[in-house]
């Protein structure tokens, strides 16, 4: 993925597939149906805690870039003892949480500068996450005051990327600049499926991209779909639409 500093044209660069699977068996019927036009999917701790580091090598060996979101948050030298212990995953994204504050940003930061070593993104406020939310855990801030606090900590602490909701991601775009890797999940697609679930910040694709995202995560929309194949390429098709405004120019 060098769509960041060379904006790709290929609609595939900016779509991540979920894998939210509890077995590799699971996730590769999946990652069969999408083959041949998708290129990214998402390795998160469901997957990875059934599976360990081999799903990401098959990922791998299969052409795949991944991206493995296990949103690390410990005390500084663990997460960077971590980070070391991924560095040669395969991986080419990590989460790591920005509320685990200044010192554990750097620190895993640091431990990323490694060949090989994937790059880091920095989780905001989990997109599941609204306001009584928030309150409830004692944050009083709104939720686009807190995504933009923690994106600034962890912009400050060199960390290359940010997970943020598509409603938060003008505002780091247009706070942070072109550079950062603006990650955005709560992906809901118009048309799809209606059913309410977890997710409470969220947009389509079209709108999250044009809003300044780097690159969409999209899992239930997909993988619960009663025909993969065709959400993924729906979404795709939006992407399309987007990618020749002229607002992608320069990201
Ligand atoms: O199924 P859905 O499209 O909601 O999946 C979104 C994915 O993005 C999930 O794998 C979830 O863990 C991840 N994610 C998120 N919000 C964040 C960070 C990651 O939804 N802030």
């Amino acid at each position: 993925m060098d769509a960041q500093e060379k904006p790709s044209e290929d609609p595939a660069d900016y779509l991540i597939v979920a894998l939210d699977f509890p077995s590799a068996a699971q996730a590769l019927a999946l990652v069969d149906k999408l083959h041949g036009r998708c290129r990214w999917f998402k390795v998160g701790l469901q997957l990875y805690l059934a599976e360990g580091a081999s799903i990401i090598s098959t990922l791998r060996e299969r052409g795949f870039s991944v991206f493995l979101d296990l949103k690390l948050h410990d005390i500084p030298n663990t997460v960077a003892g971590a980070v070391r212990s991924l560095a040669s995953s395969g991986a080419s994204l990590l989460t790591i949480h920005g509320l685990g504050g200044a010192a554990m940003l750097s620190a895993a930061q640091e431990a990323a500068l490694g060949p090989g070593a994937p790059r880091l993104l920095a989780v905001t406020v989990l997109t599941s996450m609204d306001q009584n939310e928030l309150t409830g855990i004692g944050i009083q801030d709104s939720p686009v005051n807190e995504v933009l606090k923690l994106a600034r900590l962890a912009h400050a602490a060199g960390v290359p990327g940010m997970i943020c909701s598509p409603e938060e991601v003008a505002l780091l775009r247009a706070q942070l600049g072109n550079k950062p890797i603006l990650v955005v999940p709560g992906i809901r697609p118009v048309g799809g499926n209606s059913m309410p679930d977890d997710q409470r910040r969220v947009a389509t694709p079209a709108a999250a991209l044009a809003a300044g995202a780097s690159m969409l995560v999209v899992g239930r929309p997909i993988t619960e779909a009663i025909d993969p194949q065709k959400a993924f390429n729906t979404i795709l098709e939006e992407i399309a639409g987007v990618l020749t405004q002229a607002s992608l120019k320069g990201r």
